[in-house]
């Protein structure tokens, strides 16, 4: 069974068909990447995993359930993390908080639990931290903790992002364009990153991206997309090669 199966899955936007008819299936442990043209239908894809949207045809499974009749509040619970092309972070607040916000669904409690501190409410606020912890050693966040959003450079601002996502400790994780608008040696962080976030953490990783080198070097396989449909899937040299993918490169 693969960990994600997204089944014929077609969405429209009035008379765009932004997803047309699209299959495949991420396997638990792999880095599997989405490539195409500005358009191709690679966020939408990210939308509908992630409940943003409905499909009108087709089915997604994750992890065996039956993913369409979740609600979105429920995919992080269910084990989904997602970063945003356009960064969607709190900016009047600090990057521990940013990435605690995300733990915050992990709350089993209610306000009259939280009102009595509870036990188990400690216990979950502890976890929390721990895994807050965890996060910022990973992407070396220290010296950033206590500084707010709104006055961080734009490279850093895409790590604590990421960051947000990870510390939900997802099964899988989705990055939508993580090196988008990075230098090349920040594009250089995210490939280690997302090498370590697969091989130590052992995170499937979905991820859309336009570095075609960073894709090459991090993606066991990859989809290539245009105009919502699949153009061709396989290891990064088999889609580079892939007369389609040229065409559709060429094209624009
Ligand atoms: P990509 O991420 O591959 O660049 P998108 O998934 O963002 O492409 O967009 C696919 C198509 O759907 C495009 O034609 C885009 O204009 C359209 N689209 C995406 N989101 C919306 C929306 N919310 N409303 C209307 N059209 C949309
Ligand atoms: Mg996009």
């Amino acid at each position: 069974m693969s960990l994600l199966e997204v089944r014929n899955v077609t969405l429209k936007f009035g008379g765009v068909v932004a997803v047309n008819d699209v299959s495949f299936e991420v396997e638990e442990g792999e880095v599997f990447a989405l490539v195409g043209p500005n358009g191709a239908g690679k966020s939408t894809l990210f939308n509908l995993i992630s409940r943003f949207y409905d499909p009108v045809e087709g089915e997604i499974v994750f992890n065996g359930e039956n993913l369409l009749k979740h609600p979105p509040h429920d995919i992080a619970k269910l084990g989904i993390a997602r970063t945003f092309q356009n960064i969607e972070l709190f900016e009047q607040a600090t990057v521990l908080q940013n990435l605690l916000v995300g733990r915050n669904r992990f709350r089993k409690s209610n306000l009259f639990s939280e009102l009595l501190f509870l036990p188990s409410v400690r216990q979950a606020e502890i976890e929390n931290r721990r895994a807050v912890e965890d996060v910022i050693d990973f992407l070396d966040l220290h010296a950033y903790r206590e500084k707010y959003i709104a006055g961080l450079p734009y490279g850093v601002r895409k790590v604590v992002e990421m960051g947000r996502a990870l510390a939900i400790q997802p099964k899988l994780l989705l990055l939508d364009e993580p090196a988008s608008g990075l230098s090349v040696e920040e594009t250089q962080d995210v490939a280690f990153w997302v090498e370590d976030i697969k091989k130590q953490m052992g995170i499937t990783v979905l991820m859309v991206e336009h570095d075609m080198h960073l894709v090459a070097s991090v993606s066991d396989r990859v989809m290539a997309l245009a105009d919502g449909k699949k153009l061709a899937l396989g290891t990064p040299q088999e889609v580079q090669n892939h007369p389609a993918v040229i065409e559709a490169y060429i094209g624009t």
